[in-house]
């Protein structure tokens, strides 16, 4: 590591002081060499893995052929793209971001938009304790993250926040003043949580009779993640709303918002951006959807997430404490004790690379296309290290 190039970058974090220079698949490599079996991938980003031969060929087609004709004009991608994911998920219209912060700031918008037109200017969102939906000002504040309310005051006003998991608490928090639900289907950062069964389907019917918006939030467990194409699909819930991001681009920068016909109330002139529906980047999400929508694909996500759902439970099994949580390859190893970043540290030197969700949570975010193989290494490489820390 050249310290003296370190000392240009703004500091926003701490990082192991190696270059990763290459990836292929579940491994990534660091410029010494070292090799990576990789349960991170970009953070649920890589959905088919590192490199994907899907999306080199959709780069390297379009850009011999166009990067951004400007948002002025239609590209092919884009619209195609947008036919896909209407058609796989029911909802009406699309709208393209660069990431999933800016599709929920769309998504806001939209809920505050149709609440000047349908509710007398309501204008409150219920979010969730414990959630996230990214690192913009409106979206800082409209998470349920400890300690952000402080961070950058004044927030930004118009979100009340229940606890998650909780349709009664939803239902109790309803005002006038409110325009929509918005959660995450699991929520992701706050730890791998998952609500109890048929709280979507509960949400879904609390906004049908109270007249609001349900917007569902799967920048994390949307694109095949939780072993659907959407999560929301397991409960039959569909939203007025629904964001993706992480996955649909599998490496690449693309989010997308999308609405029913009934929340779709932009005008014209009320969202645009420079990059939005550049067709390099719908290009790109194009070959993902088309790959991951495939059920023979989402049956592997599934078989996957099963085999890895059994690895870890033995695992917690062999330790004599903790216990596995969440859904397809979206998964969390309660360790029952403090010391989820040891752990991944460890794991980083022997060869593995996790995520400490929390100080006692381990998330597991592989590849959608992970092999029983490299399910079995990564229990190998994590067993030793949970056998050393235990010593
Ligand atoms: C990662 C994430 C976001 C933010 O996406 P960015 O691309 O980092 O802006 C929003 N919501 C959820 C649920 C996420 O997991």
């Amino acid at each position: 590591m050249d310290n003296e190039k370190l000392k240009a970058l703004m500091p926003i974090t701490s990082r192991p002081s190696v270059l990763m220079h290459r990836g292929e698949g579940s491994y990534v490599w660091d410029v010494e060499g070292k090799r990576y079996l990789d349960f991170v991938q970009g953070w649920a980003v890589n959905s088919l893995g590192h490199t994907p031969v899907e999306v080199r060929r959709a780069l390297e087609t379009q850009s011999a052929l166009l990067l951004s004709p400007s948002p002025a004009y239609h590209n092919a991608p884009q619209l195609e793209l947008a036919a896909t994911l209407t058609k796989l998920s029911g909802l009406h219209h699309a709208f393209f971001t660069c990431t999933g912060a800016d599709a929920n700031e769309g998504a806001l918008k939209l809920c505050r938009k149709w609440g000047q037109l349908n509710k007398s200017g309501a204008y409150e969102l219920i979010t969730t304790h414990g959630g996230f939906h990214g690192r913009t000002l409106a979206m800082t504040a409209a998470a349920g993250k400890p300690g952000w309310d402080a961070l950058f005051p004044p927030n930004l006003p118009g979100f009340v926040k229940v606890p998650f998991g909780d349709a009664e608490a939803v239902r109790g928090a309803i005002s006038e003043r409110t325009v929509a639900i918005m959660v995450e289907p699991i929520q992701g950062e706050g730890g791998v949580v998952v609500p109890p069964a048929g709280y979507l389907r509960e949400l879904r019917q609390i906004a049908d009779e109270r007249d609001l918006l349900l917007v569902l939030d799967e920048v994390q467990t949307g694109m095949g993640r939780t072993g659907r194409l959407f999560a929301f699909q397991q409960e039959d819930a569909t939203p007025d709303i629904l964001t993706l991001g992480k996955g649909i681009g599998s490496g690449v920068p693309l989010g997308a918002l999308l609405a029913s016909e009934r929340a779709s109330v932009f005008a014209h002139g009320d969202q645009g951006g420079t990059y939005n529906g550049n067709p390099l980047m719908t290009a790109v999400g194009l070959a993902v959807v088309q790959t991951i929508a495939e059920p023979a694909f989402l049956a592997h996500v599934r078989e996957m997430g099963a085999r890895l759902t059994s690895v870890l439970e033995s695992l917690v099994g062999e330790m004599g404490r903790g216990s596995v949580r969440g859904r397809g390859l979206l998964l969390a190893l309660e360790l029952g004790v403090e010391r989820a970043v040891e752990v991944r540290d460890l794991c980083f030197e022997a060869g593995l690379l996790l995520n400490a969700v929390r100080p006692t949570t381990l998330r597991f975010m592989p590849s959608l296309r992970v092999t029983p193989d490299e399910i079995d290494e990564m229990a190998g490489i994590l067993r030793s290290v949970l056998g050393r820390i235990s010593e």
